[in-house]
């Protein structure tokens, strides 16, 4: 292969281009451009650029026939998408120079974007940083998804208590995509199914057209460039002219409304399964819809014979969303393409692998027989055939199977149907293997794998922290970008005075603009010398916001009693949303803002504790929180989070973590050093065993005075109405099933060793510098290797 030349455009180049997107695409005179205009035809020249990349994997991939592999996704939390392209490609000084030329405000037209939230949290946005390191290593890739009108809800605040509003990014142009219309596929639905000569077809009731909107994701230093390909829903027939004519103008476009509501809304919870039939042809649709587009680009490069398929396909199932890929595949290998069940089910398995993210029980997916012989008759025979065959062929345990109680269950389905499965972090990984697959990991040894999260450093350090990736390419040079294992060479430094001057001037910096921020958007006066304790995420019992704002009011009542005690001057910073339906959360984000409206307010402790819940967290909004944290909070009960990622976020931008042995926290506190790492609480097996003790949670309270008054302020209604909260202060007593009391008061405490180590800067500083370079391992370019090796056996194209 021809050595990869890379000529960047000049400043004058892309102001150019810029002027001519804006003259020739978007037809506008640059006097009347408004700030719109500009970011379109600056999108526009961008994109220009990433084509070239983009052609190369079509040409490379294509003429070699390279393995590829393909990511379904229910969802994808893409963020905004200009400003890490302009980085990726490295034009970032460029585009500052053509700025300059055409005198216009970077930030501002960044900032114009809207934000594609296609997820719900950190499932989705795995699913990104996937994307963009596939890229990176320069892997054949396509992510596959749904091209949902409204992404994930606004989130406003009403007297404390969260507002929903829908969400409408494609209410504009969206300048990065690009339609295909003769890459367009029939999805069915319902119908009955019948054997004529021994063959089995299915007639569906129902069907709608799958189109691709491609999105192309560029890697790092621009060399190679995959594809978003998400669906979106269009009726088979526009609409019933017939009908139209006659009068009937509702009726005739029925089956156009009825095929939109398909790629209409993402469902705003991934954590509880919810039996709908919606949503259940949602993951039809995708997952039918990649699966034509993959066997169709197959037979177009390898030919007709589809016994190859596991040597040039890899599939990988992001949670069960898609696992109705397993009888999909076998469908179309056996009603499509006549293979026998048995060959269809070896190829299918060869090909399929799946990623699990739960072991919550309210999250594993099941769908009533009922529904799923109704919505997808065909399928439900297919899972019954794959359910006959594991039960002969492994000689099962009885109440191990894919169907029970009625039920079909995705997360057994997927795992009989996959090569291999994986966990997301050491100790998730462990946790799948010990319980919801316990007797499936006895019969297939080999099959469970652990795959520990990562996060594109691209977007979560170089783009997003600015004055740290100067300071990093000032100290080791720029290679880290791309290799963050390089992160090491700043060990060295973290005894030097100078070095953890400008460290500390750095995150300052991001402190002060995020004080700002706050400042202009909740009218609060933050100190940027107080400690930035932050949790951002979506609002769940189990990642316990409750026991961070029950501290705060602790800590308030103490400093209350000796407000002329040596305080450790703090800002606590919340952000998330909670899915609309969940009350409890929703009832901890209204506690949390009268928290706040309370504590603002009080003069006695104002120079010590100040508390901030920006609404609408959201990628952008992570980008600006995370690189001016101080302390990041991960304090989910163990054995609850799978991996996170927002703890590897914090950690690579210098924020020290107080949390507990949950998820990847455990990796990230052997990695940095246990001296490094505040750690409290119970372990997951601690946990289990006090969980199952009777009233553990009113014993725990007892003997925690903190915990107490915290509780009792609340049922005061020093807040606001108590009665507000009388369903949260209920379930804590009660049942607390989370486990906030038996955690408190080691929470409290560690805390108390956080205000401590926080008064000597020059050792919080070094032990900033530790968590960064000692957090190269959670690169996703590390993770997506180790799917490579472990998984899909693939290999980036030659000479990338
Ligand atoms: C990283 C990220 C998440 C995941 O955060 P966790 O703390 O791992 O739950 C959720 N939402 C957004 C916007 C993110 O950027």
């Amino acid at each position: 292969m021809r050595p990869i030349v890379t000529q960047l455009p000049s400043a004058q180049d892309l102001s150019d281009q810029i002027l001519h997107h804006l003259t020739h695409t978007q037809g506008r005179g640059p006097e009347f451009a408004t700030i719109f205009d500009w970011r379109l035809a600056i999108s526009y020249t961008i994109r220009d650029q990433i084509v070239t990349p983009w052609m190369r994997n079509h040409r490379t991939s294509r003429n070699q026939g390279l393995k590829r592999v393909y990511y379904l996704s229910m969802e994808f939390l893409i963020g905004r998408i200009l400003g890490d392209a302009i980085i990726n490609l490295g034009l970032d000084q460029q585009m500052d120079a053509a700025l300059d030329i055409l005198d216009l405000d970077k930030q501002a037209i960044l900032g114009d974007e809207p934000d594609a939230a296609l997820g719900n949290g950190g499932l989705g946005r795995l699913a990104a940083c996937f994307m963009e390191s596939l890229s990176t290593l320069g892997v054949p890739a396509y992510g596959y998804g749904i091209r949902y009108e409204h992404g994930l809800f606004r989130q406003r605040f009403e007297g404390g208590q969260q507002v929903e509003a829908p969400e409408d990014w494609l209410n504009q142009p969206h300048p990065w995509e690009f339609v295909r219309v003769d890459y367009s596929y029939e999805i069915g639905f319902k119908g009955h199914v019948e054997t004529v000569d021994g063959r089995t077809v299915w007639h569906p009731g129902e069907s709608v057209i799958a189109r691709a909107y491609d999105t192309p994701v560029v890697g790092w230093k621009g060399r190679w460039a995959n594809t978003l390909r998400l669906w979106g829903a269009q009726p088979t027939n526009l609409f019933d002219l017939h009908r139209f004519n006659s009068g009937d103008h509702a009726e005739a476009a029925k089956p156009e409304a009825l095929a939109r509501t398909l790629s209409r809304v993402l469902y705003p919870d991934d954590t509880t399964d919810s039996g709908k039939e919606l949503r259940l042809k949602q993951e039809y649709f995708l997952t039918a819809a990649a699966l034509q587009d993959i066997l169709r680009r197959y037979m177009d490069e390898h030919g007709d014979d589809l016994t190859g398929l596991p040597d040039k396909v890899a599939i990988q199932l992001n949670d069960t969303h898609p696992a109705i890929a397993g009888p999909e595949l076998i469908r179309l290998l056996m009603d499509e393409h006549g293979y026998g069940f048995p060959e269809a089910l070896q190829i299918a398995r060869a090909t399929l692998n799946y990623t699990n993210h739960t072991l919550l029980p309210e999250a594993l997916e099941r769908w009533s027989t009922w529904l799923m012989g109704r919505v997808l008759p065909r399928h439900l025979q297919i899972i019954e055939m794959i359910d006959a065959e594991h039960r002969t062929s492994t000689r099962r345990p009885g109440h191990v199977g894919i169907l029970k109680d009625d039920q079909v269950l995705m997360g057994e389905l997927a795992f009989i149907m996959a090569n291999k499965v994986n966990g997301v972090s050491a100790l998730h990984t462990d946790l799948v293997r010990s319980t919801v697959f316990y007797d499936l990991n006895k019969l297939h040894g080999e099959k469970i794998v652990n795959e520990t999260n990562g996060v594109a450093p691209r977007r979560w350090l170089r783009m997003s922290n600015p004055p740290l990736a100067k300071l990093l390419d000032a100290t080791i040079g720029t290679e880290w970008t791309g290799d963050l294992d390089q992160l090491r060479l700043l060990e060295p430094h973290a005894t030097d005075p100078a070095f953890l001057d400008a460290l500390h001037a750095a995150k300052r910096q991001n402190k002060v603009a995020l004080s700002q921020g706050l400042l202009a958007d909740l009218g609060l006066k933050a100190d940027p010398d107080a400690l930035f304790d932050v949790q951002v995420k979506r609002m769940h019992e189990y990642k316990r916001q409750l026991l961070n704002i029950l501290e705060t009011i602790a800590l308030w009542h103490r400093i209350h009693e000796s407000p002329n005690g040596d305080w450790t001057p703090r800002l606590k910073i919340f952000g998330g949303k909670a899915a609309p339906g969940y009350w409890l959360a929703k009832s901890v984000i209204h506690l949390i803002n009268d928290v706040a409206a309370t504590i603002n307010k009080d003069p006695v402790t104002a120079k010590y504790l100040q508390i901030a819940y920006p609404p609408n967290y959201n990628v952008s909004m992570a980008e600006k929180l995370i690189p001016a944290a101080d302390l990041s909070e991960q304090i989910s009960t163990a054995g609850k989070e799978a991996s996170g990622t927002g703890n590897m976020k914090f950690t690579m931008n210098g924020a020290l973590t107080i949390g507990t042995l949950d998820g990847a926290n455990v990796e990230i506190r052997e990695l940095v050093g246990p001296e490094n790492f505040f750690l409290f609480g119970l372990t997951a097996e601690e946990a289990a065993a006090e969980k199952a003790k009777p009233g553990h949670a009113r014993a725990a309270i007892e003997k925690s005075e903190n915990m107490k008054i915290a509780l009792q302020l609340i049922a005061e209604g020093r807040f606001g109405r108590a009665e507000s909260y009388f369903s949260v202060l209920d379930r804590t007593w009660n049942d607390d099933p989370f486990l906030v009391a038996s955690d408190f008061d080691a929470y409290f405490d560690s805390q108390r060793q956080v205000d401590a180590a926080y008064r000597d800067t020059r050792d919080w500083d070094r032990m900033a510098v530790l968590n960064i370079a000692r957090s190269g391992y959670f690169s996703s370019d590390r993770t997506i290797r180790g799917y490579m090796a472990d998984i899909w056996h693939v290999e980036p194209a030659p000479g990338l």
